[in-house]
């Protein structure tokens, strides 16, 4: 196979991290038989300072004709003026947009052998695996009217929280869709004593799911959601809601893993690129120091083999090399361990390339 990736490295530790990504595709091709090739594009902060905007309608082009797009982290510091004009983040907010990837997907997995890495007790995150749905184009970020305005001498602002039945049907399509290959249960997350949008979510959610009989659909307030992810994480698989609320227990799930820098992330359309990037931001308390884990990255480039290249084999490949190089105790520093960024690269990659693989299905 030959794909096209357009790599959007970023700030901080991004351009570290997406560059161990980078040699693990090419470790993937060098085994596998297949083509990648890469170009290199600016985003968030550093487009600031080179172009003076987060994200140029070039770049996006780029993404847009590209087979999938590997994004590092943005931000820092240097770009946090509140009255500055643009951000770092209105880039991400305006490439998501354009690649039209209404589907965030954040698997939370937590490895037996970094339980004791996590916050929360052993007993409460042992066989966690989670798979979360977040709504990535609508609602609360995108709703209009939106802004501030004084108004009978008071200052006012309004946010507007959004959706038609079209956006919230085809995000749990694809909930219910992933959860066949799974343990065929689907927690869809709403505010319905309170929302109408919420509402309209939750009467899609029940017609959808009549759809899929094989499927079990449970209906759970925010509130309660945030809440079972500390108290019984064990015993959520597919959770599936709306952009804000996605937003918040995304970061919350994410904490059960340990570390941050150990998770990856998809984001999908109906047709075109997906996005792949670590949930992790850029770190600035780390960059530059080469000690940043580069797994969420290396994680992200197996579900860019799988969602985009639909490359199976290879991707579970790479899966199974960051597992046993975790089980055989390899660690950077996030984690207890003395690893670089590079060697914690060199210890999965040694492992993939050893590694006896089915031949691959094409
Ligand atoms: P962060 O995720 O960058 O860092 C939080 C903590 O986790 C830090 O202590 C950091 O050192 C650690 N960490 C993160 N990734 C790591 C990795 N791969 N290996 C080891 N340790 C890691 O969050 P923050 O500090 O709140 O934000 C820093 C900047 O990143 C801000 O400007 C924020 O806006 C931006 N941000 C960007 C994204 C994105 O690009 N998608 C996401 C979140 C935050």
């Amino acid at each position: 196979m030959q794909a096209n990736i357009v790599l959007l490295p970023g700030d901080g530790i991004g351009p570290e991290v997406v560059a161990e990504a980078v040699r693990a595709l090419e470790a993937v091709a060098a085994k596998f038989g297949h083509t990648f090739s890469f170009t290199e594009r600016l985003m968030g902060g550093c487009s600031i300072d080179q172009f003076g905007t987060s994200l140029t309608e070039e770049t996006l082009a780029d993404c847009q004709a590209a087979d999938a797009v590997l994004l590092g982290a943005v931000g820092g510091p240097k770009w946090d003026d509140p009255a500055a004009k643009d951000r770092p983040e209105r880039g991400l907010l305006a490439l998501r947009k354009g690649l039209g990837v209404f589907a965030n997907l954040r698997p939370v997995k937590v490895h037996p052998a970094l339980i004791d890495c996590s916050p929360l007790k052993p007993e409460k995150v042992r066989g966690v695996d989670i798979l979360v749905i977040r709504e990535l184009t609508g609602g609360l970020y995108f709703g209009w009217p939106k802004g501030r305005e004084v108004k009978d001498g008071r200052e006012r602002a309004v946010d507007t929280l959004e959706y038609y039945d079209y956006e919230i049907r085809r995000i749990l399509e694809l909930a219910f869709k992933m959860a066949t290959g799974r343990k065929k249960k689907v927690t869809s997350v709403d505010k319905a004593n309170v929302l109408e949008s919420s509402r309209l979510w939750r009467q899609i959610a029940i017609e959808t799911g009549k759809k899929y009989p094989e499927i079990t659909l449970e209906h759970v307030l925010v509130d309660t959601a945030s809440m079972r992810l500390i108290t019984g994480p064990a015993w959520m698989d597919v959770i599936v809601t709306e952009n804000m609320f996605g937003d918040i227990l995304t970061d919350e799930a994410s904490v059960l893993a340990g570390s941050m820098g150990m998770l990856p992330s998809a984001s999908l359309g109906e047709r075109g690129p997906g996005l792949y990037e670590p949930i992790h931001g850029s770190a600035p308390d780390i960059a530059g120091k080469g000690i940043a884990n580069p797994i969420g990255t290396i994680l992200s480039a197996a579900m860019l083999l799988r969602y985009s290249l639909g490359l199976e084999v290879e991707a579970a490949a790479l899966e199974q090399a960051v597992e046993q190089a975790i089980s055989d105790g390899c660690r950077t520093a996030d984690l207890g361990g003395s690893l670089t960024t590079r060697q914690m690269t060199d210890e999965i990659l040694r492992r993939m390339r050893d590694a006896e693989n089915p031949a691959p299905i094409h």
